[in-house]
């Protein structure tokens, strides 16, 4: 967008080229003295355009370099790309998606490995766990401050400018100064806490040189602003608002904000997952903590989308360990916890909740609570996410069934023709590529996974499932069956092209649990400590346990409507957004008519697994469904 950052930075991206040299040097000194196996790197206030990723890439680059000829390992970097929470942070992970997509093109697939994050939270507060970063890097950015100076609230005093003047009184000028001293030394502090022993640190920001006649100062640029506002107030025109926003192709995320369809108010059956394995969740956590004590407990949720759920795993996760640790005589670890999930999703949504959850957080609990450092993580959990061994708990909950692709022998139109997944009438052909993309998708995960555990660590993964038992009415394939079925009475109504319907199939896979097991198994890496099932009413309002359901209807728009939250950027992106609303009423009617032949339950698997290589012999399996 033509008034965006990201197109109006060059002359941050010129201050990024020329401390490059010190950069390069910095690194080199760490490389040298403390040979890190994983680098941690951090960019504070990175903001919204490339320029955050050309920080990144001088230091991928340089590392990749450094290391070449050399008869060592590659250290892998994990780099985190901090800024406020309402930054922008969607449209840097857009942009990273490009930027990976280049360098696997460029680089090939030896150049030095990164993980990188988003990090939401101010600089002039504490970002990361104790002693836990390499190399702070900071361009353009610490002439923010933290607040307008308190004295300067209110109407009296610099009246008629925005910064300081040449009219500006002394008192004004001490005002910042003092603000910027305070800033700045709490910026110094927190860093010193968080900077390993042997890293190095690289600021560079707006100042002012002593000189006098210095005619190229804030003071004059603001200066020159504040005289068109100035020029405004005259002709009462300043009204203006900005907004920066950016859109980019997506296909695969919920629905993002928080409006009346959005992901974030529609998930409730995604809740009651959570709520469910919330007992196992305790155990895991209590055994890592048995075993391993961790100083810094790294947690991730993958697939975490953008509502409130991802914020409940989190709360679930913080609250445990904090209870754990009181009464005893032993200091409370920190929790460095990462939200994972595809690039496209609306992570600016979660940093905005994240904000309001960490005030309530200090409001309720005080400053006694555990400390949690949280990072956005875009990027597919059927790739690898974390550097080698870094991880102690991996939680995801409803998104498994998510393929990584339509399995690539459905793609054109006549396998599974009229049908958008597998149905009653599907080939077994189309079955069965169904199920050996699944496998494929699941075996990498856990190949994955296996290599970002550490050992002892622990994994729970929920998912939908389907069960073995005939007749089962709550399949994924009566419901996206009901699904076709609008889409065919489209077709026939000459509002949707067949070809359309024909071509188009969902990248889901709803296994059974022994499927499952025999994945894991054959995969080798984990071990299943458990394994349960549970089932969950199609309409997650409807909380009762008979086999009726009492208003179809409503109970049919309620499936309809978190369905809608679910797929709808999938779909839209296929059959186009204008017949939506047309689909999904039509949908609902269809749910509804399906209830008639019972209630409707989702089969959900839930497994908790460890490393394998950590097993004592004879362990039993229990509680297998
Ligand atoms: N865990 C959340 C969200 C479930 S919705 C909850 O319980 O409410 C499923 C999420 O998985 C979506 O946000 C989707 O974007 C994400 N997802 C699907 N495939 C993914 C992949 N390969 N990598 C990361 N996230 C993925």
């Amino acid at each position: 967008m033509e008034r965006s950052y990201a197109k109006n930075s060059k002359l941050q991206e010129m201050a990024i080229f020329m401390v490059k040299p010190f950069v390069e040097e910095g690194i080199t000194e760490i490389c040298n003295t403390l040979l890190p196996e994983k680098l941690v790197v951090a960019d504070l206030g990175c903001s919204s355009g490339p320029n955050a990723l050309l920080v990144l890439s001088t230091i991928t680059n340089l590392i990749d370099e450094l290391y070449k000829g050399l008869n060592q390992h590659k250290p892998e970097i994990q780099f985190f790309l901090n800024d406020l929470p309402s930054n922008d942070f969607n449209n840097i992970f857009q942009l990273l998606m490009l930027y990976r997509e280049r360098v696997k093109q460029e680089k090939g697939n030896a150049f030095v490995s990164s993980y990188i994050a988003g990090l939401p939270g101010s600089f002039y507060g504490r970002l990361f766990p104790l002693k836990t970063v390499h190399f702070f890097h900071s361009s353009y950015s610490l002439m923010f401050l933290s607040q307008v100076p308190e004295g300067l609230k209110g109407e009296t005093l610099n009246k008629g400018n925005i910064y300081i003047n040449e009219e500006s009184s002394s008192i004004v000028s001490h005002l910042y100064f003092e603000q910027f001293k305070r800033d700045f030394s709490l910026f110094l502090k927190y860093r010193s806490n968080e900077l390993i022993s042997g890293g190095r640190m690289i600021l560079s920001f707006l100042g002012r040189p002593i000189t006098p006649n210095y005619i190229g100062g804030l003071m004059h640029l603001w200066g020159l602003f504040s005289e068109a506002l100035k020029a405004m107030v005259f002709e009462t025109k300043a009204n203006c608002e900005v907004h920066l926003t950016m859109k980019i192709e997506e296909v695969l995320h919920m629905v993002g904000g928080y409006g009346e369809t959005s992901y974030a108010n529609n998930s409730k059956i995604q809740e009651k997952a959570i709520f469910e394995t919330k007992p196992l969740v305790e155990k895991a956590i209590k055994e890592i903590y048995n075993t391993l004590l961790p100083e810094k407990f790294v947690a991730a949720d993958l697939g975490c989308s953008s509502g409130p759920n991802a914020l409940l795993v989190l709360s679930t996760i913080t609250n445990l360990i904090d209870e754990l640790y009181k009464g005893l005589n032993q200091h409370k670890p920190e929790i460095q916890f990462f939200l994972n999930d595809l690039p496209s999703n609306d992570f600016n949504n979660i940093f905005q909740l994240l904000m309001l959850y960490r005030e309530r957080v200090k409001q309720e609990k005080g400053n006694a609570f555990v400390s949690s450092y949280i990072a956005g993580l875009p990027g597919s959990f059927y790739g690898r996410l974390f550097p080698l061994n870094t991880v102690h708990f991996f939680h995801s909950s409803y998104s498994l069934m998510w393929l990584s692709q339509v399995p690539e022998g459905l793609k054109g139109e006549t396998l599974n023709k009229g049908n958008i997944y597998i149905n009653e009438e599907s080939s077994s052909i189309a079955c069965h590529l169904y199920f050996e993309q699944f496998k494929r998708d699941f075996s990498l995960f856990l190949k994955y996974r296996s290599n970002e555990l550490i050992s002892g660590g622990r994994m729970i993964l929920s998912f939908l499932g389907r069960p073995i038992t005939p007749n089962y009415i709550g399949g994924l394939m009566h419901l996206w069956g009901l699904f076709s079925e609008a889409l065919k009475a489209m077709v026939f109504e000459g509002l949707v092209e067949e070809a359309k319907l024909n071509s188009f199939n969902l990248p889901v896979y709803t296994p059974s649990m022994e499927e499952v097991k025999s994945i894991i198994q054959m995969e080798g890496s984990f071990h299943v400590i458990h394994a349960q099932t549970f089932e969950s009413n199609w309409d997650p309002f409807d909380e009762s346990i008979d086999d009726f359901t009492v208003d179809k209807d409503l109970s049919g728009e309620n499936v309809a409507k978190y369905l809608r939250a679910v797929a709808e950027p999938l779909l839209s992106s296929h059959f186009g957004s204008d017949i939506m609303k047309d689909l999904f009423t039509r949908f609902a009617k269809n749910i509804a008519r399906h209830m008639s032949k019972g209630k409707p339950k989702h089969f959900v698997l839930v497994i908790f697994l460890k490393l394998n290589d950590e097993i004592p012999k004879m362990e039993s399996i229990v509680g297998v469904a």
